[in-house]
């Protein structure tokens, strides 16, 4: 009897610039079986609803209690490095934040599109990725609202360290993953700093005080589609990127979303899905806020993340990522198969403290494990009290310190809102 021929019908071919500035363009060839939508499956007006009845708000400020809860279980070395991060970081997240009111430092030329010039100096500043869309402001959240000024997005991703992602969960990956944000901080600085000189306002929205869920703009720009593992899947580099975008008054014209293939291959692959430590991940899609998407379990993610070194396992187990669109894509077309799927060059990781997992295998973890604070800074300060109760009445002393740091909390929130 013949063996079936498993190779697949090329839908279409997608050509994009090669991985570097100055690279040659790639091919990405798209299996007709993987074929669905460019951009994200959505209903449009679901969307406009939850961003107008449900608006989103900052990771920063609605899950701050377990951001403040992750240093009481961090190890000693990435207490100290996230430390030395912060402090290198804060100056450019200050600066990016009062980039919309510096005023341009050349004179528009009336009639220039400026796009290419813009997207030519983003790739020799050295962005693997760099795309132009509307700034979509259903996806801005509540605190940032008003302070998003400008009508374009320029949708930026760079690239961190290959070998060193290869090596996560480890000390040496989070510092490829911290590092490119300081990187990338000061790059879109300078990228901002150019498009003033051609007679334009830019605003940089720092990708570490983020002023929306980006991942829907940077598909809208055709940088890539959305994984099964939450991120953005772009074709060189999969989610081995950290993304921010610049705002601008400059006429540009917008690119258009691109069907890689990636939302269903998603569906074929699945790794990311059997290898997560945490069993944060789901395999089936459901509809989220009007997108149709894989959504992650945060309570079930966050535990794994703060004690292992970021975790990111979905990252480094996702072929994309590892391998690049064009040779997992071509591997399926020939094949049908989904390239490194069940090796341990692909899926294997260590946790520092259960030892290697390799394909079918997973950590297991007790429930208390997954316990983690939730809500904002306020909600944890509560808790903590509420806990200090329970042990007898407190001194003056911890009350005069509990209304001291509530009244923080209580500044802050007026100063984000605009209160003062
Ligand atoms: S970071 Fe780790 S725990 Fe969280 S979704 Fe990814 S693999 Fe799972
Ligand atoms: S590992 Fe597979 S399923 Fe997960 S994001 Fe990557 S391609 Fe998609």
């Amino acid at each position: 009897m013949l063996k079936e021929n498993p190779r697949k019908q090329v839908h279409h071919v997608v050509t994009r610039p090669g991985r570097r500035h100055g690279d040659p363009d790639v091919e990405i060839p798209v299996a007709e079986d993987l074929t669905t939508t460019p951009g994200i499956p959505q209903k449009s007006e679901d969307v406009s609803f939850y961003s107008r009845v449900y608006p989103l708000e900052s990771q920063n400020i609605e899950k701050a209690a377990d951001r403040e809860w992750v240093w009481t279980v961090y190890t000693e070395e990435i207490k100290k490095y996230r430390l030395r991060h912060d402090e290198l970081n804060e100056p450019l997240v200050n600066y990016a934040h009062e980039t919309g009111k510096i005023e341009p430092t050349g004179t528009p030329t009336q009639g220039i599109d400026h796009t290419e010039e813009i997207r030519l100096k983003a790739r020799e500043l050295g962005f693997g990725e760099a795309g132009f869309t509307k700034y979509d402001h259903k996806y801005a959240y509540v605190s940032k609202k008003s302070w998003v000024k400008y009508e374009h997005a320029i949708c930026l991703a760079l690239e961190q360290d290959y070998a060193k992602t290869q090596s996560l969960p480890s000390l040496d990956a989070e510092t490829t993953h911290f590092g490119t944000y300081e990187v990338e901080g000061a790059l879109a600085l300078d990228l901002a700093d150019y498009i003033r000189t051609l007679g334009y306002h830019a605003q940089v929205h720092s990708p570490n005080d983020n002023s929306g869920v980006y991942i829907p703009m940077f598909v809208a720009a055709g940088l890539g589609q959305l994984g099964a593992n939450g991120q953005l899947l772009s074709p060189h580099f999969g989610s081995r990127a950290r993304l921010a975008i610049i705002t601008t008054d400059a006429p540009v014209t917008y690119d258009e979303p691109i069907d890689y293939g990636l939302h269903q291959f998603c569906q074929e692959c699945q790794v990311c899905v059997n290898r997560c430590p945490g069993r944060a991940l789901v395999k089936e899609k459901v509809w989220w806020r009007g997108a149709e998407k894989n959504k992650l379990i945060y309570d079930r993610c966050r535990p794994v993340m703060a004690r292992y070194e970021g975790c990111a396992v979905c990252m480094k187990v996702c072929p994309i990522q590892r391998y690049g669109a064009t040779p997992v894509m071509k591997h399926y077309v020939e094949t049908g198969e989904i390239l490194g799927k069940n090796t341990d060059n692909l899926e294997g990781y260590e946790l520092s403290d259960k030892g290697y997992f390799g394909p079918g295998t997973l950590p297991q973890f007790n429930r208390e494990f997954f316990e983690i604070p939730h809500g904002r800074k306020e909600d944890w300060l509560f808790e903590n009290f509420k806990k200090s109760l329970e042990e007898g009445m407190p001194t003056t002393e911890e009350i005069v310190d509990f209304a001291a740091e509530l009244k923080k909390i209580v500044d802050v929130g007026a100063t984000t809102r605009g209160d003062e």
